[in-house]
């Protein structure tokens, strides 16, 4: 049963659900009669909305009782919960990083939101071939942004063990990261959709692979255990709305304390993967590769950056987290030691980045949500074919790891998989 006092709100029931939140009313201008409602869900699990008025308009997004694009499949729509703790709990650090929260309705578990508009979701900008070049490097600050103030470097624990509690709870969204990303890719289940027959020797590959699944194991055990900041836990291209000039990260509904590089992993994981599904576009060869070259620099661009911001915070941090006592490191060799420390600290995400991007291309291409990059190539041939290199390139990354230290040698490896 849905909570007491739920319903799903359709397209023509927006304007009167909008008419009862006087402070929405305000800001769009006149009454239900002057506004235009349009439905812009393209994401698997919820509806939402766009809303305007003579003054405004305003985003309306409402957690589903199921899976929107599967409606026999059930989802707790408590996720709203989480989605919203998250743009309230990251508001004070990441600026306009995110979209402005207007109102939440924890009866409906529906969140009132800014407006995108002109933006764009970047998975589209990506797979158009346009130039973005704010996307990487904005996207990379608001993860540094996010995970640093919410890490022990920066919050006392008493306030993070606080949080942990409250996001420990958003177990619907986390059984689906459980399941679909970390576990099926690795066996036979229903909910797989890789191409057939075309990729079915990668499947059964992957599910004999010892030495992969036990990788993946041990990131299975990262993911549970390391609660090492608030994160995204859904961030891939899908879930960042550009223009040339400003960038913002939405849909926060799998929130939770995790291993940061989950968030940077799956950034890195779906350009990646727009590196190799552009093989099979159909472009003058010129643009591909110009195209491709500048996939390239937006990786390099966004581990630099995430790496530069991440350091930064922690260098002028006025508020020290429990993990290490200012008072340690105060003289010269307390200083330099500290350096080594902050180097360890990012080499430690960088790892689970690679491992975690690796796992993020699996689960694209074997598992249940395969994604429009791929789903464009309508030739099945020659879209297992821009597939297969991603999956020989993840099973490197993750069985394989010593061989990529750092971001470069993912950069020199991309093309030689293909
Ligand atoms: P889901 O959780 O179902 O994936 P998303 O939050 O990703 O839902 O939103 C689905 C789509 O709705 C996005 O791809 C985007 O096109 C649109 N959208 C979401 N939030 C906004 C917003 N604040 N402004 C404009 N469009 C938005
Ligand atoms: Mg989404
Ligand atoms: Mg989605
Ligand atoms: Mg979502």
């Amino acid at each position: 049963g849905h909570p007491e006092g739920y319903r799903v709100l359709t397209h023509d029931d927006i304007p009167a659900y909008i008419a009862g939140v006087p402070a929405i009313v305000a800001q769009l201008g006149g009454g239900p009669a002057d506004w235009t409602v349009r439905d812009v869900a393209d994401g698997n699990l919820n509806a939402v909305y766009l809303v305007d008025g003579p003054a405004g308009g305003v985003c309306v997004k409402q957690a589903l009782p199921y899976v929107r694009v599967h409606h026999d499949w059930p989802l707790a729509v408590e996720r709203a919960l989480f989605e919203h703790a998250y743009m309230v709990r990251l508001d004070p650090f990441v600026g306009r990083g995110a979209p402005q929260l207007y109102h939440f309705d924890p009866t409906l578990f529906t969140i009132v939101m800014e407006k995108l508009e002109p933006h764009i979701i970047l998975r589209k900008g990506l797979i158009e071939g346009r130039h973005l070049p704010k996307a990487a490097p904005d996207t990379a600050t608001f993860i540094a942004n996010a995970t640093f103030n919410t890490s022990d470097l920066a919050a006392p624990f008493e306030r993070k063990f606080e949080d942990i509690a409250h996001f420990a709870r958003n177990q619907a969204l986390l059984r689906i990261t459980m399941d679909l990303v970390l576990t099926d890719p690795y066996r036979e289940v229903w909910r797989n959709r890789y191409v057939r027959p075309h990729m079915e020797g990668w499947a059964a590959s992957f599910r004999s692979d010892i030495e992969l699944k036990t990788a993946v194991a041990r990131h299975r055990i990262g993911f549970l255990t390391n609660t090492q900041a608030l994160i995204h836990g859904d961030l891939h291209s899908g879930s960042v709305m550009v223009t040339e000039d400003d960038t913002r990260v939405i849909d926060g509904e799998f929130a939770s304390y995790g291993p940061i590089g989950l968030d940077t992993g799956a950034f890195i994981a779906n350009l990646i993967m727009s590196w190799y599904a552009h093989g099979a576009y159909d472009r003058p060869e010129a643009d591909r590769r110009a195209y491709r070259d500048w996939i390239l620099e937006q990786i390099a661009i966004f581990w630099a950056t995430f790496r530069d911001r991440f350091l930064t915070l922690w260098e002028n941090a006025t508020e020290a987290g429990d993990a290490y006592p200012a008072d340690y490191f105060t003289d010269t060799a307390g200083k330099a030691r500290l350096a080594t420390i902050r180097r360890d600290y990012l080499d430690g995400i960088f790892a689970d980045t690679v491992a975690f991007a690796a796992l993020k291309m699996n689960r694209r291409i074997i598992g249940y949500a395969q994604i429009a990059d791929y789903l464009v190539i309508e030739d099945l041939e020659r879209r297992a074919r821009a597939q297969a290199p991603a999956l020989a390139l993840a099973r490197a990354l993750l069985t394989r790891p010593e061989r990529f230290a750092d971001i470069a040698a993912i950069l020199d490896a991309i093309p030689r998989f293909e």
